[in-house]
């Protein structure tokens, strides 16, 4: 799921997220830094099929990959030209499970047929600056092949290095005239302290700068107040996958708990722990959206209701941000919540209401 934050979202529509999230999953187990077990089947066929070359090299033997493996030109063209290859022609049509999803598509019919929206060169966890290097250098490679779709350049790193390296990052990728910017901060999410909130914040706006589209790969409610800074958008699972480390296991997101999100609050409660112990009428905090109109009670939802209920409520609170919700609008009703219900042990914490509201001001 992909959300855009303009107005006029018709730049991205065709921008899916599970496509590019696929790509990722291969590549980071391939790449970066962890291999458990043995590789994969449908890496396999990756690897075999579409990447061969240097990944088939490292897979075959055992090892991951280091900077020194891309020094040769002629390797890392043949990287290039595989991942563009495979995104241009392998990633063409519409998932099977997340066709039942088309009702809330922007353009309907769907169509079968989804071309790539854009491009995203090959990259790799930006762990130091020889990492660093290697993605500028496979943008360009990819920029300097590419000329009918737009090329995205992925930024992934920590906070850390974007505090101690941000800048340098930007100007690097500044130089590519690509034409927008994905974004991965490590492991990063909406709940961390205010200093990792103001590095990534600070980091989003000096990207916008590059008058490029900036679009978070993975983001929970803390990108609604990132848009205020220039984000143009952000995807997640619908209730899923709104962090994600560059080593986490691939398969975790399985047999999640049913978790229900209170819009005012930001956050998500375990529907069946907390269900009976929080009436969140009680509170006023109720839900107006169809699904919940239709079910009362919270507790009553299953995990595709209360998949529904997010994607409803996250839809409006979009839409406040596209009609035009002023920052100082938007820090109040954070702050309100906040100040209203921080002291209430069944709510707590709340303090990311806090200082996402001071991030507005
Ligand atoms: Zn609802």
């Amino acid at each position: 799921m992909t959300y855009v934050f303009a107005q006029s979202p018709d730049l991205l529509r065709r921008f899916l997220k599970d496509k590019i999230d696929d790509k990722i999953k291969t590549r980071r187990d391939r790449f970066n830094q962890k291999m458990k077990g043995d590789t994969k089947r449908s890496y396999l066929k990756l690897i075999e099929r579409e990447y061969e070359g240097i990944i088939k090299k490292i897979v075959a033997e055992k090892r991951r990959l280091n900077p020194s493996d891309l020094a040769d030109a002629a390797v890392s063209n043949d990287l290039v030209k595989k991942v563009v290859s495979f995104q241009r022609n392998r990633l063409s049509a519409i998932p099977e499970k997340y066709k039942k999803y088309s009702k809330y598509a922007i353009q309907k019919p769907l169509r079968t047929e989804n071309p790539p929206m854009l491009i995203v060169p090959p990259y790799f966890y930006n762990a130091n600056a020889d990492w660093h290097r290697v993605n500028i250098d496979l943008a360009a490679r990819t920029r300097s092949i590419v000329t009918d779709l737009p090329v995205f350049g992925m930024v992934f790193c920590s906070t850390e290095m974007i505090e101690t390296s941000g800048d340098r990052i930007i100007e690097d990728f500044g130089r590519l005239k690509l034409d927008g910017f994905l974004l991965w901060v490590n492991d990063f999410d909406g709940r961390q302290g205010f200093r990792q909130l103001r590095v990534v914040r600070g980091f989003v706006k000096a990207l916008a700068g590059l008058k490029k589209p900036v679009v978070s790969m993975y983001g929970d409610a803390f990108s609604l107040v990132l848009a205020y800074s220039g984000l143009t958008g952000y995807c997640c699972g619908i209730c899923y996958a709104e962090r994600k480390a560059a080593d986490q296991d691939v398969d975790v997101e399985g047999g999640m708990p049913v978790r229900y999100y209170i819009e005012r609050l930001k956050k998500k409660v375990q529907v069946k722990l907390e269900a009976p112990r929080i009436p969140l009428t009680k509170y006023q905090l109720g839900c107006n959206c169809e699904i919940c109109n239709q079910h009362g009670n919270y507790s009553e939802l299953d995990d595709a209701n209360s998949r529904e209920h997010f994607m409803l409520v996250r839809q409006a609170e979009i839409d406040s941000i596209r009609a035009g919700q002023s920052a100082e609008d938007f820090s109040n009703s954070l702050k309100s919540a906040y100040d209203r219900y921080k002291d209430e042990p069944d709510l707590s914490p709340l303090t990311h209401l806090s200082h996402w509201s001071k991030l507005l001001t």
